[in-house]
């Protein structure tokens, strides 16, 4: 363990780590289950679970032995040679996506990356190499590289560095008809947030699943779903998409899929996949042993019980937030999400309450300005959220 103190680790990054993050003022050292500790020995309950990736929690001892195990035995070969975990890994992912094939990367935009690309070959295969754009929604994120940018709607985030991917529009999530007016047959796919993650935690609605998915009936456009935050059984489901009735031709998936180690994954169906060629796509990292090993533990943990237990805290932690609210009318306006995705949208800032949170012991993060988000590990307890609850509570009254 490291023995600088929280003054050169604060000094250190200031002076040499690139300047992009607002940082809480806390140094966080080691972790076990639900709780993470401080330098100074203090615990925190984590609601956030690192933005929605650990979720096994903390130095899962399973995850911990496998990694390991895998440490000592091989980490990485590249995608020239084969290795014994991805084959599984993918037939798994399939199987629970109901997509035929698996393009394994490193992070969320990655996968939605990967799945952009994917979604231009099959038109260009197809011959239709004018069938270029994209429609994607307001208050939508799906990552900061170029092309995953170019679908964020986010204008602090895209202003700087324009020109990005041309041939964008956004569609309003909250109006069917916004969207039935951007889809064509120019269009190669519409990009979708089940839910919402940075956008303040917002489901799509019924209206616009239908609208979504009678565009696509329509003008023959591919859907792709972004679960990188929604996906991988937050919600109770292995995608939010099955919960709308969506259909997705692709599927990103990150975050809580690798527990901790970076795993993104995009999902092909069967015809977009036959349009892709050796050499159309590739990564060194991607699908090499030690994502795919923690991976594998965390469907496995899944598969042995974690997917009821998390959907049944799911309905208890949704159920939690709706009483807290009630109890706070003039400050909480709405309470979103579905599982262990969870937002509750404030009156004003949520800046000041993630910071009484986080003084009683609670960590949790503020999106879209006003929306208190929380993310918790899977392995989240009842008696977890009954621990939580009073916390949020006092820090909303506070
Ligand atoms: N897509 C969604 C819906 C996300 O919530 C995020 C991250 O917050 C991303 C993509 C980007 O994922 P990553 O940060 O792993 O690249």
């Amino acid at each position: 363990m490291t023995t600088t103190s929280t003054h050169d680790v604060k000094t250190l990054d200031a002076r040499y780590v690139l300047q992009t993050y607002r940082r809480q003022p806390i140094v966080l050292e080691r972790g076990s289950g639900m709780r993470l500790y401080d330098d100074a020995g203090r615990e925190y309950l984590d609601f956030l679970s690192g933005i929605g990736v650990a979720s096994l929690g903390h130095a899962h001892p399973g995850l911990a032995k496998a990694i390991a195990e895998q440490a000592t035995t091989l980490l990485h070969t590249s995608n020239l040679y084969f290795h014994p975990l991805q084959g599984d890994l993918a037939a798994r992912l399939s199987k629970l996506t109901g997509l035929d094939r698996v393009f394994f990367c490193n992070s969320g935009t990655e996968a939605n990356e990967a799945c952009l690309k994917f979604a231009r070959r099959f038109w260009h295969t197809a011959g239709k190499t004018a069938r270029t754009k994209f429609v994607a929604f307001t208050h939508s994120f799906h990552g900061r590289t170029m092309g995953a940018l170019s679908v964020t709607w986010d204008e602090h985030y895209r202003g700087p560095f324009q020109p990005l991917v041309p041939g964008v529009s956004f569609a309003d999530p909250g109006d069917p008809a916004s969207l039935d007016a951007l889809v064509d047959d120019t269009t190669a796919a519409i990009i979708v947030e089940p839910i919402q993650g940075e956008g303040g935690v917002r489901p799509i609605t019924e209206a616009m699943a239908d609208a979504i998915r009678k565009a696509c009936e329509r003008s023959g456009a591919l859907l792709i779903a972004d679960e990188v935050q929604s996906g991988s059984w937050r919600t109770g489901t292995f995608l939010y998409s099955e919960q709308l009735g969506l259909k997705p031709d692709l599927v990103a998936l990150g975050k809580a899929l690798g527990a901790g180690v970076p795993v993104g994954a995009a999902m092909i169906s069967g015809r977009v996949a036959e349009a892709i060629s050796f050499g159309d796509h590739g990564t060194t990292y991607g699908g090499n042993l030690l994502a795919c090993r923690a991976a594998t533990v965390f469907l496995d943990a899944l598969d042995g019980g974690l997917s009821q237990s998390v959907a049944r805290v799911g309905r208890y932690l949704q159920s939690a937030l709706r009483t807290l609210a009630a109890k706070h009318p003039a400050r909480v306006r709405d309470v979103r999400g579905a599982g262990v995705i969870a937002g509750l949208d404030l009156t004003a800032d949520a800046t000041p309450v993630v910071a009484a949170a986080l003084e009683r012991g609670l960590l949790i993060n503020r999106t879209s300005t006003t929306v208190i988000r929380l993310l918790p590990p899977y392995i989240v307890s009842e008696q977890d959220i009954d621990a939580a609850m009073p916390i949020l509570d006092a820090a909303l009254a506070q």
